[in-house]
């Protein structure tokens, strides 16, 4: 295909990747539909087997989204009102409201400049008397440094809780994401490299007493059937998506490794250029969620790719100090000054598996005619 006859990329195409999986898609959904065990039941406990066998945990678990995910773990770890849980500045807000929604404080950290997780060396200097855990984000489908963060938890004894929701199949020195802290939290919302047709979320763990109230936690606090120890909710995750993302998990590491080619490319026709793209340290193996780079004129940029009917995302544009929602906390602009300016330079281009190399080569001409290189 020629480069003229490309004349529209969207940011992520859910369409395309349908039309390669619809047969399955379509009999998965309908047999959950004919054998009516919508809440629950045998595709929820499946997929919960498999992911977990995906993530090379013992345990994984069900549940309504990734926000959902969070809140339930650091219940589950008993975290709530006077704690604190240091997080990267620099993440989506629901990591932060998973801690919120508990009563307690997350606690913000800036992130590494090259890498953008959370910086290792500024964590211990976050730790009060208050702090219980310590939750990286693997941001854009690339792991945080999960041994120096696994050293400082044990030596402050805090739990360490992964919130791996843009990092489904992602390695640290060959460990998946999600299989590393106490317990770790993944979001199947559509756009997610494994997504489903609606929301939905999932944890992973290997602790069964963790496990057991998670439980408890997402089906009104019942060990069995209208026997109701605790105070729990309704936060199950849909039998109709667990169908669905049992399909999409038998394709999930060749989608992973399509999205690998493309940033290698990217990476590749970007060498040299004026645009910082992304480092990927030897501990890492990506699966590249978003391909974010840099640039100065980013907000023009934006403008001009879209001109060429090319879509393009920031993530995320207002930091979350800087967000009304935490008002409350007292943070003011210039208190996490690499997060702030990141958040005015970064742009995610184009990713998902179905890019073409034509694709992603009319994509890098259209950055390249923006600066007139
Ligand atoms: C998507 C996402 C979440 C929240 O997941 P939802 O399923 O949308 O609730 C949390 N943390 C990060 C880093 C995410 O990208």
């Amino acid at each position: 295909m020629a480069n003229t006859e490309i004349n529209k990329i969207s940011f992520v195409d859910l369409a395309a990747q349908y039309q390669t999986i619809k047969t399955e898609v379509d009999a998965a959904i309908a047999s959950v539909i004919q054998n009516t065990a919508f809440i629950l039941g045998p595709e929820v406990r499946k997929f919960e087997e498999e992911f977990a066998q995906f993530c090379e945990t013992k345990y994984a678990v069900g549940v309504d989204s990734g926000t959902s995910a969070i809140e339930l773990i650091m219940r589950a770890l008993e975290i709530g009102p006077g704690d604190e849980v240091i997080i990267p500045a620099n993440t989506f807000i629901a990591t932060a409201l998973g801690v919120s929604f508990t009563g307690a404080k997350p606690v913000f950290v800036e992130p590494d400049a090259e890498t953008y997780n959370i910086d290792v060396t500024r964590i211990e200097a976050a730790i009060t008397p208050r702090t219980k855990a310590i939750m990286p984000v693997h941001l854009y489908g690339q792991t945080a440094d999960m041994d120096p963060i696994l050293d400082i938890a044990k030596k402050h004894g805090l739990f360490v809780v992964e919130d791996a929701c843009q990092a489904h199949g992602a390695r640290y020195k060959g460990k998946r994401a999600g299989s590393m802290g106490i317990a770790s939290a993944f979001s199947f919302y559509p756009g997610k490299n494994l997504g489903a047709y609606g929301d939905g979320g999932g944890i992973t763990t290997n602790d069964e007493k963790i496990l057991a109230k998670l439980h408890r936690l997402r089906d009104y606090g019942q060990s069995e059937k209208y026997h109701h120890d605790e105070l729990g909710y309704n936060r199950r995750l849909d039998s109709m998506q667990a169908a669905i993302l049992r399909v999409k998990l038998r394709y999930i590491d060749s989608w992973n490794q399509a999205r690998r080619d493309h940033a290698d490319y990217y990476s590749k026709l970007l060498s040299g250029t004026k645009y910082v793209t992304p480092i990927v340290p030897a501990y890492a193996e990506p699966i590249w969620h978003l391909y974010v780079i840099q640039t100065e004129q980013r907000d023009m940029l934006m403008k001009f790719l879209s001109g060429m009917g090319i879509y393009t995302g920031i993530h995320y544009p207002i930091p979350i100090h800087l967000q009304g929602a935490y008002k409350d906390l007292g943070y003011k602009t210039g208190d996490f000054p690499l997060t702030e300016t990141q958040s005015q330079k970064i742009v995610s281009l184009p990713m998902f598996a179905e890019l073409s190399d034509e694709m992603v080569k009319y994509v890098v001409d259209g950055l390249l005619k923006f600066t007139g290189s």
